[in-house]
């Protein structure tokens, strides 16, 4: 047995480079949470939460939510930015939205506004469905409610009268004709808005979702039409209503050059309006504080290459040398961090249901000593007795040609099934010593070996409901084993989901090398759950998946840890097969009643006996009444 401790596994996942304080390895090789000030009280393993459920009745899948990491998120974001303006000596200070698509959980809104209070954390919304949220939520008349998004006469007039009940909306002009609209109504209903302009930055981000920037970014004003709404504002008299600018560069950008210049670009056009007689006051940087998903501090699309200290430092410095060139006070700083937020709050569970091991670790012999097969092996075998370091790759090339071999006289009759199947196991016998020998060898074919070579694991959830990105958009999510860890793991396998779908597959994974196409994982064991957990998945996950395969919303479940004691809240059963059939406009009650009637005519055609009848409608029921994910011990 080679020498393996925990701190193996932590290179292997990376999880303290992703981790960030929130998630390590305990000395018992699990993994744990640490909610609270980062100390080791706070500290519980995943293992005994997910434990503790099963015994309470909820199953896996389950998504964690821990309320105290969004807690700290807030007060971690707040504060970068009320340091970074302290050490810079700015005058303005800071106030952050939470953008609400991000995750619109009533949850995640409510705990947001509660935490967020002290320091007047408010939300963006991108929609009449959000503003109605936000209106309900938001009672601090010093936060926020930024109205981005296309919007009709209703999402204005009930942006106005939040107005009138004290709350600081401002109504953000995304696209020319907006401004009219808001206009007449703030007329019609006697309100002066507070208005904001959105500017399409020429800044073009690098990174997966900053399609928000450059010249043909959908929403925004370009230059030319930010002056025509500053003419026609003054024209009406309104000028004074203008008093917020916003861009929004995208999410997740990784590099913190883009940020720079974004902001650079803002600031001038901030000064331009300030210059032209809007009073102005509030400059809002929009979103794109990224993640760094994959532990390597770099700029590719899954990282970030900064620090939020960083991030806000440039910010501020940035806009504070403009205002001093262009001789203007300095703005309150607006950010619409979602992702930054959110994205470490939720973990998804899942067990793995059944592994398919392509290759068992047999040398073949057992198949070669049957002399009747030989004529078949021969030519593979005798690949073998030639292999080493210097052909390996040429090894590899003649198995194939004489595996083709094989199948082309199998087509033709000239090779019987067991004959193939003997020269299908020695082919990947040798296949699989070449990769075992030899598999760091610089070639393209040996490399890929390694996936080739890879089992299966069955996860129980929905690549399409609970990882929507992943199909999606390629997006990495840091994926590990949440026990075990003090033991080596002897697999490499790629995690398929339950929807039988080709693409609901993962073999993309973080690891010590980088993004790799296998994940290392153990052996399940006979009697034992083997729990995977799924990562960062706190933000655009949950309202984006999709119900493929009829598999519905996980069951859920939140953690606090407060005074020394954990506690379960929130739980919510996920969606039942009755839940996910009415979504699709079937009537559960209807789909009874037609069994029913089907058993009876049974029953009258004597196929089935009153007792049987019965016992089949119960467990159509009991079907119904189900969670819509593999479930394994089944009780009642
Ligand atoms: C989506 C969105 C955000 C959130 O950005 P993140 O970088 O993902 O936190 C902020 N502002 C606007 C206008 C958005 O559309």
């Amino acid at each position: 047995m080679e020498n393996w401790n925990i701190h193996d596994a932590e290179k292997l996942y990376r999880i303290n480079d992703w981790g960030n304080g929130y998630f390590h390895i305990s000395e018992t090789g699990e993994v744990e949470v640490r909610l609270k000030d980062k100390s080791p009280q706070s500290s519980i393993s995943l293992l005994s939460i997910a434990k503790g459920l099963q015994e309470r009745g909820l199953k896996l899948p389950v998504l964690l939510r821990f309320s105290n990491i969004l807690d700290d998120r807030i007060q971690h974001i707040n504060e970068s930015f009320l340091h970074a303006i302290q050490d810079a000596g700015y005058q303005g200070t800071y106030r952050g939205v939470y953008p609400i698509k991000v995750n619109q959980q009533q949850q995640v809104v409510e705990e947001i506004c509660k935490y967020g209070q002290q320091y007047h954390h408010g939300l963006e919304t991108g929609s009449k469905a959000e503003l109605i949220i936000a209106l309900a939520h938001i009672d601090d008349p010093e936060a926020y409610i930024i109205c981005n998004g296309y919007k009709d006469e209703e999402y204005i007039d009930l942006a106005l009268k939040g107005l009138q009940l004290g709350i600081n909306t401002v109504l953000v002009v995304e696209m020319p004709g907006e401004v009219g609209i808001i206009l007449q109504r703030s007329r019609a209903l006697g309100i002066k808005p507070n208005i904001g302009l959105r500017m399409k930055p020429s800044t073009m981000a690098s990174g997966h979702w900053t399609d928000s920037g450059g010249d043909r970014s959908v929403f925004g004003l370009n230059t030319t039409q930010v002056i025509q709404v500053v003419d026609r504002l003054r024209k009406e008299n309104m000028l004074d209503c203008l008093k917020l600018l916003h861009y929004h560069l995208g999410s997740q950008i990784p590099n913190i050059h883009d940020i720079r210049v974004g902001a650079t670009e803002a600031a001038r056009f901030y000064a331009g309006l300030v210059q032209e007689g809007a009073p102005m006051g509030l400059l809002d940087i929009g979103g794109g504080l990224a993640i760094d998903y994959d532990g390597s501090h770099s700029n590719s699309p899954n990282s970030r290459n900064y620090t939020t200290k960083e991030y806000c430092d440039d910010v501020v410095e940035e806009i504070m040398t403009i205002c001093k060139e262009e001789k203007i006070s300095h703005p309150t700083i607006i950010s619409e961090s979602g992702r930054a937020l959110v994205s470490y709050y939720s973990v998804l569970l899942m067990n793995i249901l059944d592994t398919n091991v392509f290759w068992d670790g047999k040398n073949g012999e057992e198949v070669v000593y049957d002399q009747m097969l030989m004529p078949a092996l021969e030519n593979l075998l005798y690949v073998r007795t030639m292999l080493n370091e210097k052909n390996a790759q040429e090894c590899l090339n003649d198995l194939n040609y004489y595996r083709e071999e094989i199948r082309n006289k199998f087509l033709y009759g000239k090779v019987n099934m067991r004959e193939r199947a003997a020269a299908e196991h020695v082919y990947w016998s040798i296949v699989a010593e070449i990769q075992q020998k030899y598999g760091d060898i610089h070639a393209a074919e040996i490399q890929k070996l390694e996936h080739q070579l890879s089992d299966i694991y069955y996860g129980n959830f929905s690549l399409f409901q609970s990882l929507p990105d992943v199909w999606a958009i390629d997006q990495l999510f840091p994926i590990m084993p949440i026990h075990r860890l003090e033991t080596k793991p002897d697999r490499k396998a790629v995690l398929s989901d339950i929807t039988c779908d080709s693409e609901g597959k993962i073999d993309k994974f973080i690891t010590a090398k980088g993004v790799s196409d296998t994940l290392a994982l153990h052996t399940p064991k006979e009697d034992e759950d083997y729990i995977l957990g799924v990562f960062l998945v706190g933000a655009y996950q949950e309202t984006l998946g999709d119900l493929h395969n009829l598999l519905g919303d996980t069951n859920v479940v939140s953690i606090t840890y407060e005074d020394g004691n954990f506690s379960l809240h929130n739980e919510l059963e996920g969606d039942t097969v009755a839940d996910v059939l009415s979504y699709v406009e079937y009537e559960p009650k209807r789909l009874e009643t037609m069994i029913r009637t089907k058993a009876e005519k049974a029953v009258q055609e004597g196929r089935i006996t009153v007792q049987e009848r019965r016992r089949i409608i119960s467990a159509y029921t009991a079907g119904l009444r189900g969670y819509t994910y593999y479930e394994t011990d089944q009780e009642e």
